[in-house]
């Protein structure tokens, strides 16, 4: 089949990518999974703030909320940091950075913690910083909208094409796969954990991707206590987190081990950790957990995502890196993918932030 551009990997990247493609010609997302959400997409946290990551992530955070707020693909919550007394310098360095971000940032007394998050322990905490405009994200409607604009715009997503393996030709690229073979003059890396594979596979050079697995568990909360209206609670050294989710208390150790690209599992020895985390911090007790997972979130060396085209390889644009951001950066990076692989320049309102190609570009990333 020939097309204009061929997307491999159909989770949030690829799905964003695709639908912003679509509005510039004829597009096909392949997806080795049977549902496009498997991987890391489906195993997020699901929290949208703008306050994490460097500079270019918070442009890219930034940019993105018109279009989460245009669908209400966003949910009050907030986050409340705490820093044990031993987390002093920690506590202040993020209040000096919190000085330029667009939202609120303030410490608060630690009577007001425990007022926002009763169940911290009062014995734990020395300080604590609130963050309210921090917001639950809808991930799995995200997802779709990005789908369903894809296909009213004419494009294509084919799952279970098992691993599709680009090669170029005399005028782009053939991708073969499990459902047959696409040819285009641009294909688009969104592969997640395996951009390098798939970079690898196709003759491309690669940009030291490295995926780090993170642990997540939901758990019983006390049945008389109102998890709900809880902001989440996250240590400022990002050593623990934990959320309301859907009833229960969802949790992650905050963990980042390196990892092959594979279909990421839950280490018991990370649920050990998680549940003494939870447990030192909070009066909550593990005593069900209801379930436990990991995802591959997937980090290049300056831990900014990669989107441009590869300078050994004319149509072969990256689409990766997402790492722990690729949620709430979803529909700004689709728009730099189009914008780049349609040969157009940086959207105004990213231009206007600051951003430049050469933040993303991965002529920056010096590897074999
Ligand atoms: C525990 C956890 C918490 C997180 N919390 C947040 C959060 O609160 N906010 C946030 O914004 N982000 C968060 N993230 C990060 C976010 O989930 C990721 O950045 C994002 O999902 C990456 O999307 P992706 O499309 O690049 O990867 P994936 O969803 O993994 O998609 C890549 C797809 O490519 C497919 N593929 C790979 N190789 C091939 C091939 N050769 N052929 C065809 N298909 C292929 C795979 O099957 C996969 O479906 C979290 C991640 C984890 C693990």
């Amino acid at each position: 089949m020939d097309t204009d551009f061929i997307v491999i990997g159909g989770g949030i990247a690829g799905a964003s990518a695709g639908c912003e493609l679509a509005a510039h010609g004829r597009v096909v997302v392949l997806e080795r999974e049977d549902a496009p959400g498997y991987h890391t997409t489906g195993r997020s946290a699901a929290l949208y703030t703008e306050n994490y990551g460097n500079r270019v992530i918070r442009v890219l955070t930034i940019a993105s909320k018109p279009f989460f707020d245009a669908h209400g693909f966003l949910a009050a919550r907030g986050v409340v940091f705490v820093g044990t007394a031993e987390q002093d310098a920690a506590i202040d360095r993020a209040l000096a950075d919190g000085k330029s971000f667009p939202q609120t940032f303030e410490e608060i007394s630690k009577a007001e913690a425990l007022r926002l998050l009763p169940i911290l322990r009062d014995d734990y905490f020395a300080r604590a910083i609130h963050e309210p405009d921090a917001t639950d994200m809808d991930v799995h409607g995200i997802h779709q909208a990005f789908l369903r604009t894809l296909r009213e715009r004419g494009g294509q997503l084919v799952t279970a094409t098992g691993d599709a393996v680009a090669n170029r030709t005399a005028t782009g690229w053939e991708v073969e796969t499990r459902q047959g073979r696409f040819r285009a003059p641009v294909v688009v890396n969104a592969a997640g954990a395996w951009a390098d594979a798939v970079a690898k596979a196709a003759g491309v050079r690669t940009i030291g991707l490295v995926p780090k697995r993170r642990t997540a568990i939901t758990f019983d909360a006390p049945a008389e206590t109102p998890v709900h209206g809880w902001p989440m609670g996250l240590d400022i050294e990002e050593t623990f987190y934990f959320k309301p989710e859907a009833g229960r208390v969802l949790a992650s150790p905050a963990d980042e081990t390196p990892s092959e690209p594979c279909d990421a599992q839950a280490d018991e020895y990370d649920v050990a950790v998680c549940v003494d985390r939870i447990e030192r911090a909070t009066t909550l007790q593990v005593r069900r957990i209801t379930h436990r997972w990991a995802g591959l979130r997937s980090f290049v060396a300056d831990k900014t995502p990669v989107v441009g085209e590869a300078p050994d390889a004319p149509g072969f644009f990256w689409c990766a890196g997402q790492g722990g951001y690729g949620i709430m950066t979803s529909p700004a990076m689709g728009r730099v993918v189009a914008a780049l692989a349609s040969g157009a320049a940086l959207p105004a309102d990213l231009a206007a932030m600051g951003l430049t190609a050469g933040d993303l570009a991965p002529q920056r990333l010096q590897t074999a």
